[in-house]
């Protein structure tokens, strides 16, 4: 069971308005332990009624929510952030115990979250407006930038702390207030962040968090509701489009963080042992399970059948088990739905003439673990090279130039994160001029931090989180024009 420093951060009632509240029905749903099925808390099933009274709130605190300062808003950003790096232990315990991703990533992912509030708290700072040059002299021209009001956030399971964080914090800095509905198997790590909200001092209905396992209904009021002004989800495209059209009713702005098929290439001319590192990190965290996660390894003629043997031998290192284990890597695939998808597509990729270099099976420990695995002579028409993967499995594609590469790395709908490993500086920028896609790693594996901007084009996705560019989301700009001077 789940032993915690703090046990006032394990809650299982939603947080709307500042209190801890049931569902009007009384009905819970379970939250599992992927990674032995134990039942770890039985959390509120909240409704399309509750969902309502948490925008109602969330509009009640926003009136006074926009007129405190800046700097005011920092502070309570600031006492926050503390508090979350403080607990970053138990945080990490709880994440680990509901999600499954080994306990030093699970740190990792606390100090990620964490840092996008700190990070906002002193962009709040910074939220400038503009002077403009009036074409005539009896005018001024100004342009605010105002919150834009109450903005609904749906979250994945994924990472449980973060995506909450790099929108929540955002929207409140603007002076925005927020309604968060996270992932039905996690919700511990957003109550938790509540918890610590609450105890920072952040009023009432400023940040509510609706559970639910019920996400059509929370997501329907959600996007529908005329108070909400903007909804920014992180999930899958299939879902982030129906939301979308349901936004269209009211016109609200939409930010969207959606699936991905990540390249990654690796040059003739990489450093092999770097690209193999790089790989490792961008392929293996957190099980597979993250939307920037390499998905098809484009490799170079000249140096595939080095990078597959140095990449195998790295593989053989990884360590699969529960993660609270010590030496851990790799932890359980969320649910055993996650399971049979990855264990499908592996065994289309093998039916369609793809080789199998390691794993390939479900883990003998059982549960949901799936066993790090390469396939090789994989092309870009096996299914497994269209859909996201989602798990622990890296796929090789052979090719033979550059153009061919770029070409195949843009054969998707989606854009969001590439990677590529070159030391040619003509190459290098040729590539990520030509790589459709919102963000790039050149050797390098890991491009997540709150300073840059996060996001995809094509179906991956409408707007940035994270960086300077992150508020921009949540303000809208007013234009004053001053007449009669
Ligand atoms: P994933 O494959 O990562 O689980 P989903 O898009 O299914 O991606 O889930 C991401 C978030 O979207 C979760 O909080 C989930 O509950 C929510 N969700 C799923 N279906 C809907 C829906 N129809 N409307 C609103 N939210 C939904």
């Amino acid at each position: 069971m789940l032993t915690l420093n703090d046990t006032g951060l394990l809650k299982t009632r939603a947080y709307i308005d500042g209190q801890w509240v049931g569902a009007d029905t009384g009905s819970e749903f379970a939250v599992f332990n992927p990674a032995n099925g134990e039942t770890l808390a039985q959390v509120a099933d909240l409704g399309a009624e509750e969902t309502r009274r948490a925008i109602e709130a969330a509009d009640r605190a926003g009136v006074e929510w926009r007129k405190t300062t800046a700097k005011q808003r920092a502070g309570l950003l600031r006492r926050w952030f503390d508090l979350i790096m403080q607990h970053q232990e138990d945080l990490a315990q709880i994440m680990t115990a509901e999600q499954g991703k080994p306990l030093a990533e699970a740190r990792g992912e606390v100090a990620y979250g964490a840092s996008f509030v700190e990070w906002f708290a002193e962009e709040a700072k910074r939220v400038y407006g503009d002077t403009i040059p009036s074409p005539s002299n009896d005018k001024r021209l100004v342009t605010i930038r105002q919150p834009i009001g109450v903005v609904a956030a749906i979250t994945p399971w994924n990472f449980p702390n973060a995506m909450i964080t790099r929108k929540v914090a955002p929207a409140l800095a603007a002076g925005c207030t927020a309604v968060v509905k996270p992932g039905e198997d996690t919700p511990l790590s957003a109550l938790a962040l509540a918890e610590l909200a609450k105890r920072a001092g952040i009023p009432a209905g400023v940040f509510n968090v609706v559970t639910s396992n019920n996400a059509p209904v929370v997501g329907t009021e959600l996007s529908t509701s005329p108070l909400v002004r903007k909804l920014s989800f992180t999930g899958s495209t299939r879902v982030g489009k129906l939301l979308m059209s349901q936004c269209a009713g009211t016109v609200k702005k939409v930010a969207l963080e959606l699936g991905g098929n990540a390249p990654f290439i690796v040059f003739d001319d990489a450093d092999l042992d770097a690209a193999v590192a790089g790989a490792m990190a961008s392929k293996y965290r957190n099980a597979g399970q993250t939307c920037v996660c390499a998905n098809r390894f484009l490799v170079q003629e000249g140096v595939y059948e080095e990078f597959a043997r140095r990449f195998a031998a790295a593989i053989a290192q990884l360590k699969v088990g529960d993660g609270v284990e010590e030496g851990v890597t790799t932890g359980p695939l969320i649910n055993r739905q996650a399971q049979e998808k990855v264990s499908s597509l592996v065994q289309g990729a093998l039916d369609e003439g793809a080789t199998l270099v390691c794993g390939g099976a479900p883990d003998a420990r059982g549960g949901n673990f799936y066993q790090p695995t390469l396939l090789t002579g994989v092309t870009q028409q096996m299914t497994i090279s269209s859909e996201e993967i989602f798990g622990p499995v890296a796929t090789l594609i052979p090719f033979r130039t550059e153009e061919e590469a770029i070409a195949m790395a843009n054969d998707t709908p989606y854009g969001l994160a590439a990677y590529f490993y070159a030391r040619d500086i003509g190459r290098v920028w040729r590539v990520s001029e030509g790589l459709e896609y919102g963000i790039v790693g050149i050797n390098e594996g890991i491009i997540s931090n709150e300073m840059a901007p996060f996001g995809g084009v094509k179906e991956s996705g409408i707007g940035r989180e994270g960086s300077r560019y992150g508020i921009d989301d949540f303000v809208e700009i007013k234009y004053l024009c001053m007449g009669g001077i």
